[in-house]
């Protein structure tokens, strides 16, 4: 009997897709419309630092999103609308994805996220926050929307290295990131893990060793991103003044497919490149042409005969 090594797939992609999974599910595109709900982060204002992530633009890393400053609502209308014009009947998904989304009291969020749960256009919510935001409480919480509606909480990791998330200022620590998604996982929330490749001084070795515990680890999905350099970060004044080299993509090429064969089949990956606006986009430039970076992907992983959960061990 034939035995298809990447079950997860119907079409040329050698490792799951989030495309596969709502497909599969909803049996209908599904777009996520990125919204600005106005928080900011406790890495931002002071609680845990001032400054952000080194490599964190000045809008949370909620660059695409349409309408930024306008209400939640006209920002969603107007998001799907723009994702109807791509596929007409597409479902939406309403995506929060500025700054730390679960950053504010209780009461807050419900009046944010409740009126969301309750709008029929909107199939499923999915939340972009840190680890160290999200407490019992509001897990509770968003479990009690999760059984509702489908419910994603994003969590941003990047690397499990403390040294580099020093450097990088997250004010995290990896172990917080374990523990909440060990938490999630006790609930009906989907979660998803956000690793960057190529941050400064990180051997593909490391890179490696991230995505390896994400394998262990076990999330419901992974978003995989190169390292952009933007105009305005700190990450751009280190890139000046320290000159530390970047992967090209040919490497970057090489890491994704080793990070995809570590990891477990079932495993979604939402993201294999990140979402940075060109016209901030200092470094590297090779980025922007995301269809060609993922076509490539593809390419090699064939060349290689490989695929998603290849060297995976449980
Ligand atoms: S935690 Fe997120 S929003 Fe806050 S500074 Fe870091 S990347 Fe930006």
């Amino acid at each position: 009997m034939y035995n298809n090594p990447y079950p997860y797939s119907s079409d040329n992609k050698r490792y799951y897709t989030m495309n596969y999974y709502f497909q599969t599910k909803y049996h209908k595109k599904v777009a996520k419309v990125p919204l600005n709900a106005g928080f900011t982060c406790p890495n931002r204002d002071g609680t845990k630092g001032n400054h952000g992530c080194t490599f964190c633009s000045a809008k949370g890393s909620g660059d695409s999103i349409l309408a930024f400053f306008q209400d939640l609502n006209t920002q969603y209308q107007q998001g799907l609308t723009r994702m109807r014009s791509k596929w007409p009947d597409c479902l939406g998904f309403a995506y929060f994805q500025a700054y730390s989304n679960t950053y504010a009291d209780l009461d807050a969020l419900k009046e944010i996220y409740d009126p969301f749960i309750k709008d029929p256009t909107v199939t499923g919510i999915s939340i972009a926050t840190r680890a160290d935001c999200l407490d019992d409480e509001k897990i509770a919480y968003f479990d009690s929307l999760a059984k509702q509606k489908e419910v994603w909480i994003e969590l941003g990791l990047q690397s499990i290295h403390e040294k580099t998330m020093q450097m990088c200022n997250r004010q995290h620590s990896t172990q917080i990131v374990e523990d909440t998604v060990n938490k999630l996982k006790q609930t009906s929330i989907k979660s998803c893990v956000h690793i960057m490749n190529s941050l400064p001084y990180e051997t593909k070795e490391m890179m490696l060793e991230t995505a390896r515990w994400i394998a262990n680890c076990k999330p419901d999905a992974i978003k995989i991103h190169m390292l952009h350099i933007l105009q305005g970060t700190q990450m751009a004044l280190q890139f000046f003044n320290e000159k530390f080299s970047l992967l090209s993509i040919e490497d970057y090429v090489d890491i994704v497919i080793r990070q995809l064969e570590v990891l477990p089949p079932d495993l979604i990956i939402e993201r294999l490149t990140g979402d940075g606006m060109a016209n901030d986009l200092i470094e590297p430039q090779w980025t922007i042409k995301k269809t060609i970076v993922l076509n490539e992907i593809d390419k090699e992983m064939v060349r290689r005969n490989t695929w998603q959960g290849k060297y995976y061990k449980k």
